[in-house]
């Protein structure tokens, strides 16, 4: 029997449920990865060249494809590692097992609908080729209908759900699949298999980005690093993680992207710790259960991928024309006068990051400030989050609009000032992203354009000039929101 494993969003060797399936059930396995150009040709498409996402996925292949040679016994030329292939990969998967005479084929489930869609397509070529499609659970610990109410239906409210998710967890879905004690099986590739290697940026059609330069560890050993130091401050996570300033989260959301740390190692030792009495990281295992919310409502409710989770939210009538698009430019380039809204902007921009309390103060203030449509939000995160995941983040906006399940109720609305001075009470994280606005003090660095002559000339703040004046006021922006969310009642 041999096997082929088909690599997507788990960019690891270790506790990897395909391929430990995959060795334990053939005696010769050969892994792939496919830059799918489904994928990829319409980013290019669209002008986005420069992407950190692709270069992370490069960077993280080099890592796997070494760890998957080392294990095979086959160093760099030899023919063994990773299969790296730039084609669509509904056509070359089943070209490749065809061409590998492999009698399976083992992915982990990635539970998104375009991706549910080339699986099918996949699964019916495979079939038509006699190749078994085994597909299984890897990127959550909970999938799909494994978390439901006493009814038999989903949930749509978290704190129910976490309930039921930290009842039904026990160590056994936690444990780690132990792929080490079947690699034997990993196979060199047969004769006639030509090494293409991993291809580079350039042959791909991608420009370089500024990833090395922020030092985010790439691959496996960039999710343990990453891991490691934040353990050392996990009892401290409950209360530095709302700072943007400090250095309180974890910054593995796009490990958890793509794999390079494996889910079920990040929820035990958080439950571990939880249970050793660490408030922290009881709040952190939190998160990685909202990960699995949001998960399972994209599964239950594919409908909120184009609309609102609450349908009677998609008759909100939304800002258009020239004005909401001047607005929306603003805010993706982070002018709109409010630097907390803009510093964030900055850092997306820059970075590919954004701290969880920005992402939820720029959402809302794109959707009641400006008026603008959740969705024009959401697909400009999605372009520019190095961490994107669809069902996170559409849970994050539906959240912030309102729109969402279990989402923030639609008369609550951050106030851009009072969210800066209460999580950068020293204007820190602004003078970072915003360093016009370094020598204000800190009274006056949340809302500039109350602060006095005096202040702004010591400063060398020049309002319209050096850093914009608001592009709405919030009172007035705040009353037009609430009007225009009557809909929803009616
Ligand atoms: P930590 O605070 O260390 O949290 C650990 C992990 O828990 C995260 O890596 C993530 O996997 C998970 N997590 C934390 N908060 C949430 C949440 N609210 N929902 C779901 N999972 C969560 N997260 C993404 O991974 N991808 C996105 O595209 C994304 N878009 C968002 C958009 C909006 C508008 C909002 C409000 C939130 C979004 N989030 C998204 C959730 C959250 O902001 C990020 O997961 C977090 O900031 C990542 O940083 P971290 O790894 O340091 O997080």
């Amino acid at each position: 029997e041999s096997a082929l494993v088909w690599f997507r969003r788990d960019l690891r060797v270790q506790d990897h449920a395909a391929l430990y399936h995959a060795l334990k059930s053939a005696r010769r396995v050969w892994c792939v990865f496919v830059l799918d150009r489904d994928i990829l040709d319409p980013l290019l498409a669209r002008g986005l060249k420069a992407d950190r996402r692709v270069e992370f996925i490069l960077d993280s292949l080099r890592e796997l494809d070494a760890a998957l040679r080392a294990l095979t016994d086959c160093t760099e030329g030899g023919r063994g590692g990773l299969i790296v292939r730039h084609a669509a990969a509904r056509e070359e998967i089943p070209r490749l097992a065809s061409q590998l005479h492999v009698q399976a084929v083992y992915t982990n489930h990635d539970d998104e609908p375009a991706a549910l869609a080339r699986d099918a397509k996949v699964r019916g070529a495979l079939a038509d080729a006699g190749i078994a499609f085994h597909t299984g659970k890897d990127h959550v610990i909970f999938e799909r209908r494994e978390v439901m109410t006493g009814a038999g239906g989903a949930y749509s409210v978290f704190t129910p759900y976490k309930n039921a998710w930290l009842k039904k967890v026990d160590d056994f879905y936690l444990k780690a699949y132990p792929v080490e004690r079947y690699m034997d099986a990993l196979a060199p590739w047969p004769d006639g298999m030509t090494a293409e290697g991993i291809p580079s940026l350039a042959q791909i059609g991608f420009a370089p980005t500024n990833l090395h330069e922020l030092r985010l560890p790439t691959g496996m050993s960039g999710g343990q690093a990453l891991l490691d130091d934040f353990l050392q401050r996990i009892d401290e996570y409950g209360h530095a993680r709302d700072f943007p300033a400090v250095k309180g989260p974890s910054y593995l959301s796009v490990h958890l992207r793509f794999g390079t740390v494996s889910i079920r190692e990040l929820a035990r030792v958080a439950r571990e710790r939880m249970l050793a009495g660490s408030t922290g990281a009881g709040v952190w295992l939190s998160e990685l259960i909202w990960r699995d919310f949001y998960h399972q409502v994209m599964h239950h409710h594919p409908h909120v991928v184009e609309s609102a989770f609450k349908p009677e939210y998609d008759a909100i009538r939304w800002e258009h024309g020239k004005h909401a698009d001047a607005l929306f430019a603003a805010w993706c380039e982070g002018r709109t006068g409010y630097p907390l809204v803009d510093a964030a902007m900055a850092q997306i921009n820059q970075t590919g990051y954004m701290h969880n309390r920005l992402r939820m103060v720029t959402a809302s203030f794109l959707t009641k400030d400006l008026g603008i449509d959740w969705r024009r939000g959401e697909a400009y995160f999605a372009d520019h989050l190095i961490d994107f995941d669809l069902a996170a983040n559409n849970g994050g906006w539906q959240w912030a609009s309102s729109s969402g399940c279990d989402a923030q109720p639609y008369f609550r609305i951050f106030n851009p000032v009072s969210q800066s001075e209460k999580f950068d009470p020293q204007g820190k994280f602004i003078k970072r992203y915003l360093p016009q606005l370094a020598d204000l003090p800190p009274a006056s660095i949340h809302a500039p354009w109350l602060a006095s002559p005096l202040e702004l000339a010591a400063s060398k703040v020049e309002l319209g000039k050096t850093y914009p004046r608001p592009v709405v006021q919030h009172d007035e922006a705040r009353a037009r929101t609430l009007e225009r969310y009557k809909v929803v009642k009616r």
